[in-house]
C-alpha cells in the first residue's frame, strides 16, 4: 500500500503522540532517540508524506533501524496499525532514494531472483550444503578466514543456518492422509528458509496434523510469503508473490492454511493489506487470510476445540521456557495457544521468562543488516533465558530459532531450542530431548 493512499494516512492521523508506545520499543529503550521510537519514526513518515522533508540517509537510518516487531502496537490505546505504515515509508524510500551499488546488486539477487523461485533457492541450498559438509566451512572458522574480509562477515558466516539434507519439498508427498479418518483438509505453508533449514519442523508438523485427522497439502506450487520482500521495501515483489500464492492456495481447496514461522503467518493473514490497492485482489485475499492459522492456533483453537486433541502425548520431564516470536505475540495477537499446547504435554514444565515478548534481535534478516543492535538485543534476551534454568527453550518461529542458538552457542548455555510442534512431535512419538 503506498504511503500517499488514504488508508496509510489514516493510521498516521490516527497518532496522537501520547508516548504511552515509546517504553514498549526495543530501539527506544536501547537508544533513548525520539526518532528511533514508533512515535518518532510516525512523525517522519507524516512529514514525508506532506513533503516537508526529503529521502536522507539518515531518514533511512531510522527507518530501517525499527524491528517492525509491532510491540508499539499491541499497547497502542488509539489502535494505530504501525506496521503499515512504516511498511509503506520503507517502500517509499526505496524507490526515491539513491541505490549503491552492492546494496542494489544483493537486494535484487536475494529478494527478486532468488528467494521468490523454489527452484533456485533448493540450488542456493545446494551450494550451502557443500559448504558446510565438505569440510569448507570448519577451515573457514578454524582459521577466520571470513575476518580477511572485513566487517561483520565472520560473526555473520556464524549465523548461517544449518541446512537441512533434503528440503521438505522435496521430501513430503503432494497429500499426506489423516490418521484415523478426515476431520479437515489444510495446506501448510512450507516457507523459504524453514523449507531448507528446517525441514525437520515441517515433517514434525504433518506428522502432527496427520495424527489430528487432518489430510495435509504440501501445494508444491506455492512460494515464499513475501515477508522478507515487504520488511524490506519491495512491495511490488512481494504483491506478486501473493498473488501467486492466492491462487495456488484458492486452488488446492484447503480449509485451513497453516503456518509454523510467526512472520510468515503474520504475513499471509495481511494479503489483503498488501493487496488492497485492487478491490478483486483485496476481497480474494481478505477471504484467504481468514483461513490462515499458525499451527499452535489451530491446535487449540480448532482442533482441540472441537473434540480435542487426538492420540496419548508421552511425558517430556523437562523444563521449558517459551520465548513469544513478535510476529506472533505482537502481529497475530497468539499467545496463549502455544503455552496451552506445551502445558498438554505430561510432566512438562512451563516457565515464564521476563519480557518474553521483547524481540530477540532477530527480525527478519536485521541481524545481518544492523548486527550491533541486533546483538544487543540478543543479549538482553539471552540474560533473562540464563535466569530461568531451563534445558529448552521454544519459539515459534525459526528466525528466532536461529538467533537464539546464537546465544546460547556464545553463552555456552547447556540449552536447546526448539519449536512448540516439534516438542509436541515427540511427545506423541515417546521421545524426550536431551536437556
Ligand atoms: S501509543 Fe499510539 S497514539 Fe500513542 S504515540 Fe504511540 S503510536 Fe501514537
Ligand atoms: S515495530 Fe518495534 S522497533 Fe519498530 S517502532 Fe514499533 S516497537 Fe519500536
Amino acid at each position: 500500500m503506498d504511503l500517499l493512499s488514504p488508508e496509510v494516512q489514516t493510521e498516521i492521523l490516527k497518532c496522537v503522540k501520547c508516548r504511552t508506545c515509546l517504553p514498549s520499543c526495543p530501539t527506544f529503550a536501547e537508544l533513548d532517540v525520539e526518532m528511533d521510537s514508533p512515535r518518532g519514526r510516525i512523525a517522519l513518515a507524516k512529514a514525508l508524506s506532506e513533503g516537508k522533508i526529503s529521502v536522507t540517509e539518515k531518514l533511512i537510518g531510522h527507518f530501517y533501524c525499527c524491528l517492525d516487531c509491532r510491540a508499539c502496537e499491541t499497547v497502542c490505546p488509539s489502535g494505530v496499525k504501525y506496521g503499515e505504515i512504516i511498511e509503506s515509508a520503507r517502500a517509499y524510500v526505496e524507490v526515491h532514494r539513491e541505490h549503491r551499488k552492492l546494496e542494489r546488486f544483493l537486494k535484487d539477487l536475494f529478494l527478486r531472483r532468488i528467494f521468490p523461485h523454489p527452484g533456485r533457492l533448493e540450488g542456493l541450498a545446494r551450494l550451502l550444503r557443500f559448504y558446510q559438509r565438505s569440510g569448507l566451512q570448519s577451515l573457514v572458522r578454524r582459521f577466520h578466514l571470513a575476518r580477511i574480509l572485513g566487517g561483520n562477515l565472520e560473526e555473520l558466516e556464524r549465523m548461517t543456518p544449518a541446512i537441512s539434507d533434503r528440503s521438505s519439498r522435496s521430501t513430503l508427498p503432494p497429500v499426506i492422509p489423516p490418521e484415523d479418518g478426515i476431520r479437515y483438509r489444510v495446506a501448510l505453508l512450507l516457507g523459504c528458509m524453514t523449507d531448507i533449514s528446517f525441514a525437520h519442523l515441517n515433517e514434525a508438523t504433518v506428522r502432527v496434523l496427520s495424527r489430528n485427522g487432518c489430510e495435509v497439502l504440501t501445494v508444491k506450487e506455492q512460494t515464499c510469503c513475501g515477508a522478507l520482500q515487504v520488511h524490506n521495501g519491495d512491495s511490488p515483489t512481494a504483491r506478486e508473490m501473493a498473488r501467486h500464492n492466492l491462487r495456488v492456495f484458492e486452488e488446492s481447496g484447503a480449509d485451513y492454511i497453516i503456518v509454523n514461522a510467526a512472520g510468515c503467518g503474520a504475513m499471509l493473514k495481511e494479503y489483503g493489506f498488501l493487496l488492497g490497492d485492487d478491490p478483486d485482489d483485496r476481497s480474494r485475499a481478505q477471504s484467504f487470510s481468514s483461513r490462515v492459522r499458525d499451527i499452535s492456533e489451530f491446535l487449540i483453537d480448532v482442533v482441540e476445540a472441537h473434540g480435542g486433541l487426538r492420540g496419548t502425548l508421552h511425558p517430556i520431564p523437562r523444563r521449558v521456557a517459551y520465548h513469544d516470536a513478535c510476529h506472533l505475540a505482537h502481529g497475530q495477537r497468539v499467545r496463549k495457544q502455544p503455552r496451552k499446547l506445551l502445558r498438554a504435554i505430561p510432566e512438562l514444565e512451563l516457565v515464564e521468562i521476563k519480557e518474553s515478548d521483547w524481540c530477540c534481535g532477530s527480525a527478519g534478516i536485521y541481524n545481518i543488516t544492523n548486527y550491533e543492535m541486533s546483538m544487543r538485543l540478543l543479549d538482553r534476551k539471552m540474560d533473562h533465558l540464563a535466569k530461568t534454568d531451563a534445558g529448552i527453550i521454544a519459539a515459534a518461529n525459526p528466525g528466532c530459532m536461529i538467533q537464539l542458538e546464537l546465544g546460547v552457542k556464545k553463552r555456552g548455555l547447556p540449552m536447546k531450542v526448539l519449536h512448540p510442534v516439534e516438542l509436541l512431535d515427540m511427545s506423541y512419538r515417546g521421545q524426550v530431548p536431551d536437556r
